[in-house]
């Protein structure tokens, strides 16, 4: 249940002693409602008060880790609908599937190529999180030494698929400690898969088949034997049955009225090309916390991780770099000088640019609150002033002998009043588009003859 920030004030201590850092307990109430202070802040909440506030101020959907440390992969903990209401935290865990019956060879590159993929995007690496070890021998030993190889080849957390309790307690001794996802729990085999889970510490995935209403009962009844850490797996038929069964589910969870809801969910997606990709994006868009892609191509990685990075970005907050000069090849002081803004993505994009082109140049990057360049113009954030002081502050006025100084193309109506600004410099008006960076540097500034 959501409680009002009056109703949290009414079970704060009223001293109003400011030692939560706030004037008043009301002010510390509203703060709590925002989610923007903890509760442990104040040292005098009772007992009771923390008992109704904790429950109150839980997220309406588990934490659930999967793993052990630095790469464990966290899902759940997400308290909005839409991305624009708050944010989305924990970003769409991407597994790959490898099974007991590929060969070894087939097992091998498969894992070889999801561990290896890595890319760096907007100041973030972009990788497969998870590993899932589909059980389909029926025989522990087959299981076993999938398990093993995988583990041997790569450190990423494992997802064990089995309904089969005997393969599952085989695959789990191979995993040795390393908490995986344990995927198959139903009607049949509940009691011995919660136990393993229990024992073992690890998650387990609810696929009990049937409605989301069979699903979240069944979840509520692992939860009754004592499991934690449960996953969703609803088992939709077709692409529209899947948007809604995901849906259905984090509405519910989000109500926080329907028991056996609250947990992380998973998809499998079949198939692969097109149609398995498509599938996925699905999952990543509404509302999958983990997408285990079953027979994935390569060129499914870097556009379902790209699209991810979209997603999990914090809306209110645009990615940045630090301001600053950044020196990019082996420039030298006569090398060219560009500035742009300190989004991620334009500078990014500005500085690969740079680097096609071959040209060392120096790109000085000012903060324009993590805007890109039009937006930052149009805000007043990159005018010739906001250039004019960093310049000086950078101490560029006195290292840079060309004085000269390539101002994007969407904003070239300042270069006059940025010439005002910074006397005895050349103002040069660079591209629009950073694509077109490398044909400027080589056709207009080698033309300089510097
Ligand atoms: Fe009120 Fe607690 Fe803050 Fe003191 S520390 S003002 S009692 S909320």
């Amino acid at each position: 249940m959501k409680l009002t920030g009056l109703q949290i004030f009414k079970l704060l201590p009223n001293k109003n002693c400011k030692e939560c850092g706030f004037q008043t307990c009301l002010a510390f109430a509203m703060k709590l409602v925002a989610k923007q202070v903890r509760l442990d802040a104040c040292p005098y909440v009772s007992d009771e008060a923390k008992a109704v506030l904790g429950a109150a101020s839980a997220p309406p959907i588990r934490l659930v880790g999967i793993g052990t440390g630095e790469r464990e992969v966290k899902v759940g903990e997400e308290l909005v609908l839409f991305r624009h209401e708050k944010a989305f935290f924990h970003k769409t865990a991407i597994a790959v599937q490898v099974d007991d019956r590929l060969s070894g060879d087939a097992l091998g590159a498969r894992v070889r190529e999801a561990a290896d993929f890595s890319v760096e995007r907007a100041g973030e690496r972009l990788c497969i999180d998870l590993i899932a070890v589909k059980e389909l021998s029926g025989e522990p030993e087959r299981f076993v030494a999938a398990v093993a190889r995988v583990r041997e080849m790569c450190p990423l957390p494992l997802i064990l698929i089995s309904r089969n309790p005997a393969c599952m307690r085989a695959g789990l001794k191979a995993a040795g400690g390393t908490r995986p996802l344990l995927w198959g729990a139903d009607r049949d085999n509940a009691d011995e898969l919660a136990a393993l889970a229990k024992e073992a510490g690890a998650p387990l995935v609810a696929a009990p088949g049937g409605s989301i209403d069979d699903l979240a009962q069944f979840a509520a009844e692992l939860a009754g034997r004592g499991v934690d850490d449960i996953i969703l797996a609803p088992s939709p038929a077709g692409a529209a049955d899947r948007l809604a069964a995901f849906t259905l589910l984090r509405r519910r969870a989000l109500s926080r009225a329907a028991p056996g809801t609250g947990y992380p969910t998973i998809l499998s997606v079949p198939g692969g090309g097109y149609e398995g990709a498509a599938a996925a994006v699905g999952g990543i868009c509404k509302y999958a916390s983990i997408v285990v892609l079953e027979t994935p191509s390569p060129w499914h990685y870097l556009p379902l991780l790209t699209l991810r990075q979209g997603i999990y970005t914090d809306p209110q907050k645009p990615l940045q770099v630090n301001p600053g000069v950044y020196r990019i090849g082996e420039a030298k002081p006569e090398s060219p000088l560009l500035v742009t803004t300190n989004f991620s993505l334009t500078y990014y994009m500005v500085s690969s640019e740079i680097e096609a082109s071959e040209i060392p140049s120096w790109l000085l990057v000012v903060d324009a609150e993590g805007q890109s360049v039009l937006t930052a113009w149009a805000a007043g954030k990159f005018n010739p002033e906001v250039i004019a002081k960093a310049v000086v502050a950078q101490g560029l006025d006195t290292r840079v002998p060309h004085t000269r100084l390539i101002i994007p193309g969407y904003v070239a109506m300042m270069s006059g009043d940025l010439e005002d600004k910074l006397p005895g410099w050349n103002i040069m008006v660079g591209p629009q588009e950073s694509a077109d960076i490398p044909v400027y540097l080589k056709e207009v500034w080698t033309r300089l003859g510097t």
